[in-house]
């Protein structure tokens, strides 16, 4: 997958998509990054990327005219060898709909994604009839879209094959398959300052291991998210685990 990010911070990008997993899928071909300085495209003296709104408020906007420059480069370089190449367009946003694993996954499938990240106040509304989508991480305002983009593209990245080494997966993780929480995770040593793991984790039963993380799936989110347990795939004995709760 290619990746065409526009920001007036590309240096934000440059640990973050050179490390970890997303490096690794970098180096290895599975993702190609490109970051783009809007600031590069501005024909302002000053290369001014923002101004003033009209109707008056506080804070600054960022001008269209940078942005649309800046997208048909992009455009014209991803498109080069073929004029039919469709790139979805995606600018992040407080007001976007928000980021959800279904969406992360139907993301993992384009070819190429380009996304804008904004700033100040906001973005001149005529760039959003550029895109297919506004995108937003929560429902919270941040100083601007870099940090939004680079956890839109940690999220998509692990949908894609091979960006995640064997070991790891998406499959058993907290909201995916039945939509509950992750269980607790323990590693070596089994006593550690006096905290013991549960024995049970030790004892090699698969059968009894599996029921007890199950059930700490159903304890951790009954109480961090109980809103995801009505949504929850959950079994005949979940349930009566989870009134088995209620008793206590
Ligand atoms: N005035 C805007 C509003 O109330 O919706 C907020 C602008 S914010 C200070 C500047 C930029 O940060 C936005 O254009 C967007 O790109 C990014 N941003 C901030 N919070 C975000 C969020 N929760 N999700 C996605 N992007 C966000």
């Amino acid at each position: 997958m290619r990746i065409d990010i526009l920001t007036i911070f590309p240096e934000m990008f440059e640990n973050v998509l050179s490390s970890s997993m997303l490096g690794r899928a970098a180096a290895r071909g599975i993702l190609e990054f490109y970051t783009h300085n809007i600031r590069d495209y501005s024909q302002s003296k000053h290369r001014n990327t923002d101004d003033y709104p009209f109707g008056g408020g506080a804070g600054m906007v960022m001008m269209a005219q940078p942005i649309f420059d800046c997208i048909d480069a992009v455009t014209a370089d991803c498109c080069l060898n073929d004029a039919e190449k469709r790139i979805r367009r995606i600018v992040m946003s407080p007001r976007g709909r928000t980021l959800t694993p279904e969406l992360a996954m139907q993301l993992a499938n384009e070819e190429n994604l380009l996304i804008l990240a904004g700033h100040y106040e906001g973005i001149d509304e005529r760039v959003m009839e550029l895109m297919d989508d506004e995108i937003s991480i929560g429902d919270y305002v941040l100083t601007g879209g870099e940090l939004p983009a680079m956890v839109l593209i940690d999220c998509l990245s692990r949908f894609i094959p091979g960006v995640l080494g064997s070991i790891e997966s998406t499959e058993d993780e907290s909201f995916s398959g039945s939509g509950l929480l992750e269980y607790p995770q323990y590693t070596r040593p089994s006593v550690f300052r006096d905290r013991e793991v549960p024995a049970v984790l030790l004892n090699g039963n698969h059968a009894e291991i599996n029921k007890w993380r199950r059930n700490q799936a159903l304890i951790k989110t009954k109480q961090m998210r109980p809103d995801l347990l009505s949504k929850a795939e959950l079994s005949k004995k979940d349930l009566e685990f989870l009134s088995s709760l209620d008793e206590i």
